[in-house]
């Protein structure tokens, strides 16, 4: 063992930039080279068949079998020509990551040769065995197979010589078993929602998109030093390692220059994932050494999803030739920032942006307020569920540490947006509605300044933050799939603007009959609701609006008394999945129902149960074969250091030289023995964890009685790291992890 990890550390530091080629186009010539997107469509597939795509694409039309026949002959053509010969229902089951099930084109020609070939039959429906996909009971309850199903508003591609469909997963009784169906059918849902509420401004919008533009942030790890790190490579984080002597204190690793290393991976992943389609923009340092980000422009919700599952097998691909290997986990380093995914979300009809401000009549800014009220009133009834859509065992670690938002859901405004809610809610009505003339009338929205777009702070510890033109779901985690929490979001927004339009037209009927709102006609009417409606609301959305510091112990204590959700153990925050009001909302808005829901939280009681065992056997390994032994060798040398200057001294200068080496001896004794006893205590916690039948109480057992040890133990290991010769000491620091790139 001794001197590996000086020899990783030194290959490591000898490695240089890979070349990489870069293409003979611009990125705006080969961006999706690989993806069958319309262009491709128009060009390979007959006239009235790419048509029929359009409506399917755009307005959800039905897709029969005659048309995706024609479809896949298509596909199939342009895949051959790219040297494809497989293809693949690419989807996205509850475990992490994406799955795929590779066939290859070749069928029997019934002449005793071989032919390729792709139907729409094998284009639009597929039964990969799904009995090794988590369904949280779902299959044995029903005893039904799952099938996925082609989801043609995403794009087929091509990786290697594979053709990627990417499909919904469900059983055979149409439960969900991924985290795609649902995403799809919340944003139909807050489609048909918002859509509804335009209509009371401007009656020809026909469609409101759900728009997604996720920041992904990374640590990029030499793969040597990885490979040294057991820990590592089971966990996705160091469970020990002291602190560097420097870490981010310099603050000179956000936007410095980007190590040559990393910045020839950069390159590498975003030519590919241009060619994928993905339309990657900013790539920068972040603020922790070896940190870094990626983000592409917006796009509809369901592709951006898919899209970031692409780009983060396509990072740990990449990485892998550069010779690196990339941390996707929340937290791979104790006392530096983790990692985010930034969910900045917006909605957006065919005409325009809805959160964007200021609208050029006092109408738009209505609707404007509106949208941003009605989005906080789902924000603010369910944010207890939006706490459980990003909460995970790993991303547990983040939130709530000083670099993240709070482990508890709050929404930034900004100093004029919150101005403009409060002006709507206390100004004397007849100030918010003059009759104007001829013109009828005159609604005093107040102007939004210009000014709001670049002036809406940045407060970094706001996990749900006004931005301008969108809102930013700063608590997603940075290896999450989005869909959780967009799902969550969309539905809630479908939720409320759906509520809000039923008792805006109750009063509206009622307004109608009244005279003192006659004048104008029903036009007034409908202000006069919409107004009565929205401050109704903003009143009782107040609670959720923060802009002060999450990060403070006031706050905690503050959003208790607003009765907001404080909890902060990760599977009783799952529990909100099943409070009454999430079942209600995801069972009205069509996205889920009672029995999808129950499923789901087994699997991810199991999931979370599975993470801590895991490392708790990491650690517990770590602790006996490399650390105790380490330890315990060094020990040995002090010991017989001692027994030489007693040889060699008298026995009381022997002593007095042996000091300190005895007290090193005596630290080293002391810090084994108490690994050893908490590793037995972690064990034993284990095995009563164990015996629980119910995922649910296990999970809690695992988080209440089990994760605790993870700290006591390491701080034992982090202080034997500190007095162990470094020659010795077996695994790769934290300060060549973070710096050797
Ligand atoms: P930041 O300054 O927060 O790091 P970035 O520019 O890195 O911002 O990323 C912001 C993300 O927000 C990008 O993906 C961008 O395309 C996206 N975005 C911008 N406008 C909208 C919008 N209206 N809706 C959704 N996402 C948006
Ligand atoms: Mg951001």
């Amino acid at each position: 063992m001794e001197g590996l990890r000086f020899q990783v550390v030194g290959e490591a530091f000898a490695k240089k930039p890979l070349d990489v080629a870069m293409p003979n186009e611009r990125p705006s010539e080969y961006f999706g080279k690989k993806v069958f997107n319309r262009e491709k469509m128009y060009k390979y597939l007959p006239k009235a068949v790419y048509e029929k795509m359009v409506d399917v694409m755009d307005n959800g039309a039905r897709l029969d079998r005659n048309i995706a026949d024609a479809v896949a002959a298509g596909m199939k053509q342009w895949a051959m020509e790219n040297g494809v010969t497989h293809y693949t229902h690419w989807f996205q089951p509850l475990t992490e990551g994406t799955a795929e099930k590779h066939d290859s084109f070749i069928e029997h020609d019934g002449k005793g040769g071989m032919v390729e070939e792709f139907t729409g039959k094998l284009l639009v429906q597929q039964e990969p065995d799904a009995s090794s996909f988590p369904s949280g009971g779902i299959r044995s309850t029903f005893e039904a197979r799952g099938y996925s199903a082609w989801d043609p508003t995403s794009p087929v591609f091509i990786i290697d010589d594979t053709l990627c469909i990417p499909t919904v997963f469900i059983s055979y009784s149409g439960e969900s078993l991924d985290y795609k169906a649902p995403l799809l059918r919340a944003l139909k849902a807050v489609n048909k929602a918002a859509t509804d509420v335009c209509h009371y401004f401007d009656p020809d919008v026909r469609k409101v998109t759900s728009n997604l533009g996720w920041e992904q942030e990374y640590f990029l790890v030499d793969e040597g030093l990885y490979a040294a790190r057991p820990d590592l490579l089971l966990t996705g984080r160091t469970l020990m390692g002291h602190d560097s002597a420097k870490n981010q204190q310099m603050d000179d690793h956000y936007f410095g220059s980007i190590p040559e290393r990393v910045a020839a991976y950069m390159r590498d992943l975003e030519i590919q994932a241009l060619e994928l389609g993905i339309p990657c923009k900013t790539r920068h340092n972040e603020v922790a050494p070896n940190q870094f980000e990626l983000a592409p422009i917006f796009e509809d919700t369901n592709l951006a999803v898919d899209h970031n599952m692409l780009l983060m097998s396509l990072m740990k691909r990449v990485a892998r030739k550069h010779g690196f290997r990339v941390l996707l986990h929340e937290k791979p380093f104790a006392g530096i920032n983790g990692s985010g995914k930034h969910n900045n979300w917006s909605l957006s009809t065919d005409t325009g942006v809805l959160l964007h401000a200021p609208g050029k009549t006092p109408e738009q800014n209505l609707r404007f307020a509106v949208f941003i009220v009605e989005t906080l009133m789902g924000v603010y009834r369910h944010n207890g569920l939006l706490k459980a859509s990003i909460m995970s065992a790993t991303n547990a670690h983040r939130l709530g540490a000083n670099e993240a938002p709070p482990a508890i859901i709050s929404s930034f405004l900004g100093t004029q947006l919150s101005e403009l809610l409060d002006h709507i809610e206390k100004a004397d009505k007849d100030d918010l509605f003059r009759l104007d003339g001829k013109q009828g009338l005159k609604l005093d929205i107040p102007q939004i300044p210009e000014l709001l777009i670049d002036n809406t702070d940045r407060n970094r510890t706001s996990p749900f933050a006004f931005t301008g033109n969108r809102f930013e779901f700063r608590a997603v985690g940075s290896e999450a799939n989005c869909a959780s929490a967009m799902t969550a979001l969309n539905t809630a927004v479908a939720e409320a603007l759906a509520d809000f339009k039923l008792r805006v037209d109750a009063k509206i009927a009622d307004y109608t009959e009244r005279t003192e709102f006659s004048e104008g006609t029903g036009h007034t009417a409908k202000f006069h609701a919409i107004i009565d409606v929205l401050r109704e609301d903003i009143k009782t959305c107040r609670p959720i609006r923060f802009d002060g510091n999450g990060y403070s112990d006031e706050w905690k204590a503050e959003a208790a008394r607003r009765g907001l959700d404080t909890e902060t153990s990760c599977p009783v925050i799952f529990e909100r999945y099943l409070d009454a009001d999430s079942i209600r909302m995801f069972e009205a808005m069509g996205v889920m129902t009672r029995k999808e829901l129950e499923a789901r939280n087994e699997v991810k009681w199991e999931t979370y149960t599975k993470k801590i065992q895991i490392e708790a056997r990491v650690l517990g390994d770590i602790s006996m074969n490399h650390i105790i032994p380490i330890a315990t060798n060094y020990q040995s040398r002090l010991l017989e250091n001692a027994e030489r200057m007693r040889s060699i001294f008298p026995a009381e200068k022997a002593d007095e030289l042996n000091a300190r080496n005895l007290k090193l001896i005596e630290e080293i004794a002391m810090r084994t023995a108490e690994i050893e006893t908490q590793v037995d205590n972690l064990v034993s916690a284990r095995k009563v964890a164990n015996r629980i039948d119910d995922e649910h109480q296990k999970a809690i057992a695992y988080h209440d009685t089990i994760a605790p040890y993870f700290d006591i133990i390491r701080r034992q290991i982090d202080k034997l790291e500190l007095i162990v010769d470094d020659a010795l000491w077996p695994l790769p620091k934290y300060r060549e992890l973070l710096f050797v790139r």
